[in-house]
């Protein structure tokens, strides 16, 4: 009796762990099937992600934290592009030297730029007007990002467009809803309504709730966008002194020692690291695009205010 029921448990068990292995392989097999979507920066890949849920395989070649001016494309993500159904970037040379329509292109992919149609912020680059390409940062062009994300994911799978449309309204309220809420948030800020970055980032944002911006760097990290002179230095720092500027922001993408030096040398606090060209990790308030805009409103109203 004591022996059956030994027996009887041994199969059990042995029954569980076949079923166990059968389910993980089927998850496994569905990961396998799922059409990929490689994406450049990690906002492109929010949006993606709340566009297709669980449907499409959604990558971001950078990771929280890392900034795409100065990136340098690894084989890793080569690899990654030639498996991809579908690229996204943002454009405008946001990407530092093309970088991503480089290995789109070397992978013979196409690669959807979200910054199409969107209204540019003209900016001078040497004499020369160029597109600020840093447009996620109004609220209400980061919509132009998901529409033209929900086109192309609905030509390349019509017959779930309905389901796509139906997770883009969705998440576009929840954008006009953010929209609003940091609009009430800023009017804590009183005059002079200064925000005090390591680069040019933030003019869309500016413009958008009534700031003037002043940065080290110029719209890029890197030489290509003028980079972080003296000039710029010497410029910020009189702005400080003369405008009276409370605090400045590091950024979480650059290493924020030299605006670390700035504080010590205008007396000026640092008010916190903004999320600007990328988001946070797993668990952080910078996860998503919307936690990333909170985040940072939050942090410059406790700062300004
Ligand atoms: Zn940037």
């Amino acid at each position: 009796m004591k022996n059956n029921f030994a027996f009887q448990l041994l199969f059990l068990l042995i029954a569980f762990n076949l079923l166990c292995v059968a389910v993980h392989g089927q998850a496994i097999g569905e990961q396998n099937l799922k059409k990929k979507i490689v994406c450049s920066t990690t906002q492109i890949a929010d949006f993606a992600k709340n566009i297709v849920g669980n449907r499409w395989d959604v990558q971001s070649i950078l990771g929280p934290g890392q900034d795409p001016h100065t990136h340098e494309v690894s084989a890793a993500s080569a690899k990654l592009v030639s498996q991809a159904d579908l690229c996204f970037q943002n454009g405008w040379n946001l990407e530092g030297h093309a970088w991503m329509e480089k290995i789109c292109k070397e992978s013979g992919k196409a690669c959807v730029t979200c910054v199409d149609g969107v209204t540019p912020r003209k900016i001078s680059e040497d004499g020369e007007i160029i597109n600020d390409p840093h447009a996620w940062f109004s609220v209400d062009r980061a919509k132009v990002y998901v529409r033209n994300i929900f086109k192309a994911v609905a030509a390349a799978d019509p017959d779930h467009k309905a389901f796509y449309l139906n997770n883009a309204a969705k998440y576009i309220v929840q954008l006009d809803t953010l929209k609003s809420e940091i609009k009430r948030d800023l009017a804590k800020i009183p005059p002079p309504r200064i925000l005090a970055t390591h680069h040019d980032a933030f003019g869309y944002f500016a413009e958008e709730y009534n700031f003037q911006i002043v940065s080290l760097a110029k719209w890029s990290t890197d030489e290509i966008g003028g980079g972080s002179t003296l000039d710029r230095r010497k410029e910020l720092i009189s702005t400080i002194r003369e405008k009276g500027v409370k605090a400045l922001f590091a950024e979480t993408s650059i290493d924020p020692e030299i605006m670390k030096v700035i504080c010590k040398e205008t007396g000026a606090k640092l008010g916190g690291k903004l999320y600007s060209d990328a988001m946070g990790g797993k668990g952080s308030p910078g996860e998503t695009y919307i936690g990333m805009m909170k985040q940072n409103v939050k942090i410059i109203v406790e700062a300004l205010k």
